[in-house]
């Protein structure tokens, strides 16, 4: 095979991958890989990132399904830590004083053992303690985790992790398996989304000759576990069999002195149709919020980040990044990886102009201010921006408020807490303001014309 058409070939690839696999996983570990050959056995990529082999290991499926769609062929896929990329690597890290050898970056890799534990626990790598950035916005929640990962069982239990999207709760509740593992090996860890757990549920009570075996399965497999991880736990809310499986499982695991640990965008009160008694059992332990970090905790993320892929990030670009990706991490972490892909696949040097371009800075620009929103829900509905940001209850008040919630998320695409700050109520307040809204909208011909006339006025 030509070197032309390996590279052919690894485009078309790519341009399957980068629809399948999440954005930054796919900039910060896919695109730098250099594609070598493939033969009728395996298909071979080169990497100078000694993390990358595991890393993608959970995109296994994805990256050999795309091969095959491509080449016909069922191929082994390989990659490769190759010392000359390595060293390339390397050298862009010497420019910013971090020197990892490629040596220390395999030692981050876990031991063969934690391997497997943590692959049949579901873990990703990237989600520790050691990568885990401390900041008033979560220190609750990651002195309660360390706490659990330290004295699973012991103290609080269950732990009840709540917080707005792209905040680390998923990052945090890894962190504790990944402690566990590590320092408990004979403790038995289980990682899994509540989307997960309905679907287990959903299959084990499906109808046919196997149904009591794979009921008495599924109960193993929760109820033989010492660390029970549930991410997302609001999900369960309303899914009557579930939530009495999810019940079960509690009693059995709390009852026997296992850890449990929970993370929900909200309180249990605040989730909608969650029965009383988990609502209560969730409560038992400690519940710790974790809050929008401060322009401080942004830039340390980032320069953590900037450390681990070896990349040289001058700080005015990781503060301008940090001043404009203000609430969501996960969308903070996006736009870093792909200026520093850019930066990587280029070889240019990031300037504020090269940035801006690559993170369509222009958009990002928020032309709608929540001040300018609520002024023009005011004046609609004649009434006064105090009424709207304060508690009055009357009807007309109450919707004026809802729709001017609904608006700011729209409009500008901030995150609930954020919205929350400014009207100064909790970001579930504002979730279900937002929510109930949205559903109106669907049927309600007048809060629909409303809402436009509004916004045309904004
Ligand atoms: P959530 O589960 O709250 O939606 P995640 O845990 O998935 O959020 O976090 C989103 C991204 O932000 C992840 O890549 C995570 O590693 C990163 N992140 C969040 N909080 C922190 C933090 N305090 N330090 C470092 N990275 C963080
Ligand atoms: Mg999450």
């Amino acid at each position: 095979m030509s070197q032309e058409n390996i590279i052919e070939v690894w485009k078309d690839i790519l341009s399957i991958l980068e629809q399948e696999i999440p954005n930054s996983t796919f900039s910060t570990w896919i695109l730098p890989l250099e594609p070598q050959y493939y033969d009728e056995n395996s298909f071979v990529v080169h990497t100078g990132q000694g993390l990358a082999p595991s890393i993608l290991r959970k995109n296994y499926s994805e990256i050999t399904s795309a091969i095959k769609q491509i080449t016909n062929k069922d191929l082994e896929f390989k990659i490769i830590v190759d010392d000359e990329l390595v060293k390339k690597f390397s050298k862009k890290a010497a420019k910013t004083k971090v020197s990892q050898t490629p040596q220390e970056q395999t030692s981050n890799i876990p031991n063969y053992d934690s391997l497997t534990q943590m692959q049949s626990s579901n873990l990703n790598l990237k989600y520790k303690f050691e990568n885990f950035v401390v900041g008033s916005n979560n220190k609750l929640a990651y002195v309660a985790a360390q706490t659990v990962a330290q004295k699973p069982g012991e103290k609080y239990n269950p732990l009840y992790i709540y917080g707005g999207p792209g905040l680390g709760k998923t990052h945090i509740m890894q962190a504790i398996g990944h402690y566990i593992i590590k320092n408990r090996p004979e403790l038995k860890v289980l990682f899994i989304t509540a989307e997960e757990f309905v679907n287990d549920v959903v299959n084990a009570l499906a109808r046919g000759d196997e149904k009591t075996k794979k009921m008495n399965k599924f109960r193993k497999k929760y109820r033989e576990c010492d660390v029970l991880l549930i991410d997302d736990i609001q999900l369960i809310a309303g899914k009557t069999r579930t939530e009495e499986e999810v019940f079960n499982t509690f009693n059995t695991l709390h009852g026997s002195g296992k850890q449990i640990v929970l993370t929900s965008d909200r309180t249990p009160k605040e989730i909608p149709s969650l029965s009383e008694r988990l609502v209560s059992r969730f409560e038992w332990g400690l519940m710790a919020d974790i809050q929008i970090p401060d322009i401080e905790t942004r830039m340390a993320i980032l320069s953590n980040l900037a450390k681990d892929s070896n990349i040289t990030v001058p700080n005015k670009i990781i503060e301008f990044l940090a001043e404009v990706y203000s609430s969501n991490i996960r969308e903070l972490e996006g736009a870093f990886n792909r200026v520093t892909a850019y930066a990587s696949i280029n070889e240019t040097e990031l300037t504020l102009e090269n940035v801006k371009k690559i993170i369509n800075y222009k958009e990002q620009l928020k032309t709608y201010s929540f001040d300018g929103i609520v002024d023009a829900v005011a004046s609609y509905y004649n009434i006064s921006v105090k009424d709207i940001k304060g508690t009055g209850r009357s009807a007309k008040i109450a919707e004026a408020r809802q729709v001017s919630i609904y608006l700011c998320r729209e409009l500008t695409k901030e995150s609930f807490p954020a919205i929350g700050d400014f009207f100064d109520k909790k970001h579930t307040t504002i979730l279900y303001s937002y929510e109930k809204i949205k559903e109106e909208l669907k049927h309600n011909k007048t809060l629909s014309l409303t809402v436009d006339s509004i916004s045309e006025k904004i």
